[in-house]
């Protein structure tokens, strides 16, 4: 349940690996959007920047590390088996990160020269001065990441669509509101989870795969299983620039300055460029115009060329933090019943990852 990237992810690798799959998610009734995005979003996915922020990671070890290593392994592979000729789905690197004081940009160099094999290098004060002069910040140097960048959420859930149809996996298109244990009878061996769905009866399964983000939570402890999570509200800014010209230097697909994210989009119908800015992190689920204010000046580095630009569309989605546990929750709670969810900031990065963990259980339950 859920067709989110984390979702339709695993029904996909299941349905490749010859499963007979029932994917349920009441936004299934229509085709995912194709780009205007305005106001707050029901799903994580369509409101994220897709950004691929995984070789980058600080850490060199334990499961979060792991998660990211693999579902960077994976996105390549990925993005060539739902890519076609009609819709190429494609990785759009690099990725860089601008240091915010002297001790970050020490900490990415020492970064850089460990991971320098996974594609890491150090940019300099001086390089950026001379190659990037209208890069925000640059004071303390800047890491760059040749594998890390994003790939399109929409073109992701479409593709993932494509795919999951060809492979004949089952969409229903609703919400299921309860699932139970089934009473142990002959009739149901191998199907101990019936699904209540909202308008269209029960559904019989042998199992279930949790992938709804912040709603896993109530059909959870319906179940007596306690993995409280918490909204964390992201704004997103689409914003056209004043000039053709600025900025005028390569921009990578992705710029991390200050902890915000400049994807740059291409150019409007009128030639303008485009330029994502994202994403506020707000605890709750009510949008802050402060914060909304701090993303637009860039914390107050905004270059001008920056700050002449004009909002276009503005929206807002919702992160399923986990409460007490690290992200993202990847359990087997029950035979039968896995949760996959409260990815919180990095679903579509780790739907890979996730995918094929989910693979496993199922295989190894076989
Ligand atoms: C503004 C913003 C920017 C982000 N940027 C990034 C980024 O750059 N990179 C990154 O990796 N992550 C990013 N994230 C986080 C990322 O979006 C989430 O971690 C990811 O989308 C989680 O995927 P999901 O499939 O678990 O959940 P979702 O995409 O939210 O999908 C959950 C699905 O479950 C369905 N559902 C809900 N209730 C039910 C029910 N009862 N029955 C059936 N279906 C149900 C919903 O309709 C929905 O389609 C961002 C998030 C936000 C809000």
């Amino acid at each position: 349940m859920g067709a989110g990237a984390v979702g339709a992810g695993c029904a996909w690798r299941l349905a490749k690996a010859g499963h007979s799959v029932t994917l349920i998610d009441p936004s299934l009734g229509s085709p995912p959007p194709s780009g205007e995005r305005s106001g707050p979003l029901d799903s994580g996915t369509v409101a994220s920047l897709g950004i691929l922020m995984g070789l980058v990671f600080r850490r060199s070890s334990g499961r979060a590390w792991r998660l990211r290593r693999r579902s960077m392994e994976l996105w390549p592979q990925w993005a060539e088996e739902l890519g076609d000729q009609e819709q190429p789905l494609q990785l759009q690197t690099p990725l860089v990160q601008v240091a915010a004081t002297a001790e970050e940009g020490l900490r990415m160099q020492a970064l850089a020269e460990e991971r320098e094999s996974s594609g890491l290098r150090f940019l300099s004060q001086e390089h950026l001065q001379r190659q990037h002069p209208d890069w925000p910040g640059g004071e303390h140097g800047a890491l760059h990441s040749a594998q890390d960048g994003r790939i399109d959420p929409l073109a992701l859930l479409k593709a993932l669509r494509k795919q999951l149809t060809r492979l004949d996996v089952t969409l229903i298109s609703e919400a299921v509101t309860r699932i139970r244990r089934a009473q142990p009878s002959p009739a149901l061996i191998g199907k101990p989870w019936t699904l209540e769905l909202h308008s269209s009866g029960l559904l019989e399964t042998d199992q279930v795969v949790i992938c709804s983000a912040l709603a896993a939570q109530p059909l959870l402890t319906e179940l007596g299983h306690q993995r409280a999570m918490e909204p964390v509200l992201g704004q997103v800014l689409d914003l056209e620039l004043a000039e053709p010209s600025a900025p005028c230097s390569p921009w990578p697909a992705v710029l991390v300055c200050q902890g915000i994210n400049l994807v740059r989009q291409g150019a409007s119908a009128n030639g303008r460029q485009r330029l994502w800015l994202g994403a506020t992190l707000e605890p709750g689920t009510q949008a802050d115009p402060q914060a909304l204010n701090q993303l637009l000046s860039l914390q107050g580095q905004a270059p001008a060329w920056l700050q002449r630009a004009t909002v276009v569309q503005h929206w807002q989605g919702l992160r399923a933090r986990p409460i007490d546990r690290p992200a993202p929750l990847l359990e087997v709670l029950e035979p039968g019943l896995i949760l996959a969810s409260g990815h919180y900031r990095n679903g579509v990065l780790l739907a890979p990852a996730t995918a094929e963990w989910v693979c496993e259980q199922i295989t190894t339950r076989r």
